[in-house]
């Protein structure tokens, strides 16, 4: 027998380093089928508007539409843009056609950005917890990772200031502003002022990952940085359909400044050519027909109810335990147990209980939050979101 011959792989390999979120997907999948599904963060499966869809797909993409088969131009077809457009004036994310193009879901906007603003060791500014995948994209350019703490009022710009003193100024802030994954906290509006201030003084790219920001259930709307950043090039909003219409569509969008946009179109073309062009005749109708706004107001109440059933059924059951998060829309809270309880540990235990969640430390890099975990209260009922909580308790029971 000859030794198997070492893969010639990249150094870069090393810094793939996989999604959690992502994998509990597939791990989720194979578990029986009563387990309550905190894990992934989906929108209802009962929200998500098939029979429109269906309906729309009939003349957008039905039999007599072949060309919406064919490749589409990699800024995105003009169908969708077009519709897209129209759907952002006057809100604070309207844009201007030099500064948009339509993208494979958002994470392919965090791909895009990171990939044109971050060479190997370049320092990148991360929310402390944030979003698995968007630092894992970060890593996979191999840059340099620092988490900066969030609290209520979103990333501690303070802190920031401290903690880039103390190293160099970075090459990248990625930030989700608004109802932030895992969270749910929102940045306040002070703080966005303050953060573009900083970005500017030390010329940093902030990437805006904001995929819930429509999804407002209380309080009051804020600015978006692209808003506020009034066409300051060092602002990139990564914006997607995933939450507000469907995770499975896959399409999403970048805003950023014009010189960036052929810049966008190379790298995208060196990826996937153009995004699925059924998918964006898809999202074009459903545009056009008025319903995404439709759509997303009903979607408001139901998640106000749900987070609010999750916030009853947490401190009737897990009182005495644990703090949480209070966000003003969007699908997370964030759990955090007030003694060392681990929560990978507890995963496994509450899997067999029939209850999943992701552990703390899936949103952390360094892993700075053993002892919390993030629930979605989007996807499940108020009932079940009882239900499940009873059997988190359960398995707290067992495992402290
Ligand atoms: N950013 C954040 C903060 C997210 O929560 C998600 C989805 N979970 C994404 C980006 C990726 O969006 P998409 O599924 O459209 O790729």
């Amino acid at each position: 027998m000859t030794d198997t011959p070492t893969l010639p792989l990249a150094g870069r390999a090393a810094d793939l380093v996989g999604s959690v979120i992502d994998s509990s997907t597939s791990l989720l999948a194979k578990q029986r089928h009563d387990i309550v599904r905190f894990a992934m963060g989906s929108p209802a499966p009962e929200a998500i508007p098939t029979h429109l869809l269906a309906q729309i797909g009939v003349h957008e993409i039905g039999a007599e539409s072949p060309d919406a088969f064919d490749y589409a131009a990699t800024e995105g077809d003009p169908t969708l843009r077009d519709a897209l457009l129209t759907e952002l004036e006057g809100t604070t994310d309207a844009t201007t056609p030099e500064r948009l193009t339509i993208t494979s879901g958002g994470m392919q906007g965090l791909d895009l950005a990171f990939k044109l603003f971050v060479d190997p060791g370049d320092l990148v500014v991360v929310e402390s917890p944030t979003y698995t995948n968007g630092s894992a994209t970060a890593r996979s350019y191999q840059g340099e990772l620092l988490e900066v703490p969030v609290d209520a009022e979103g990333v501690q710009v303070d802190r920031l200031e401290e903690m880039v003193a103390a190293v160099r100024p970075p090459k990248v802030i990625y930030t989700i502003p608004t109802f932030q994954n895992p969270s749910g906290a929102s940045m306040s509006l002070e703080r966005r002022h303050r953060l573009l201030e900083l970005a500017r003084q030390w010329g940093s790219l902030v990437i805006d990952d904001d995929p819930y920001g429509m999804l407002r259930f209380a309080g009051e709307q804020l600015p978006s940085l692209h808003e506020l950043a009034d066409g300051d090039p060092l602002v990139l909003s990564v914006r997607t359909f995933s939450k507000v219409i469907a995770p499975g569509l896959r399409v999403g969008w970048v805003d950023a400044a014009p010189e960036l946009q052929q810049l966008l179109i190379n790298a995208k073309q060196a990826m996937d050519t153009c995004t699925n062009l059924p998918m964006q005749r898809l999202i074009a109708g459903f545009l056009r027909a008025g319903y995404l706004r439709k759509h997303v107001a009903v979607q408001r109440e139901v998640y106000r109810q749900r987070k609010v059933a999750m916030q009853t059924a947490l401190a009737e059951q897990l009182g005495d335990r644990v703090r949480w998060t209070d966000p003003e829309g969007g699908f997370f809270l964030w759990v955090t147990f007030e003694d060392d309880v681990d929560t990978e540990a507890l995963f496994e235990v509450a899997l067999a209980e029939g209850v999943a969640f992701i552990p703390g430390n899936a949103f952390s890099p360094g892993k700075h939050f053993p002892n919390a975990l993030r629930v979605c209260f989007a996807a499940t009922s108020p009932a079940r979101i009882h239900e499940g909580v009873a059997r988190l308790r359960r398995a707290v029971d067992r495992v402290v």
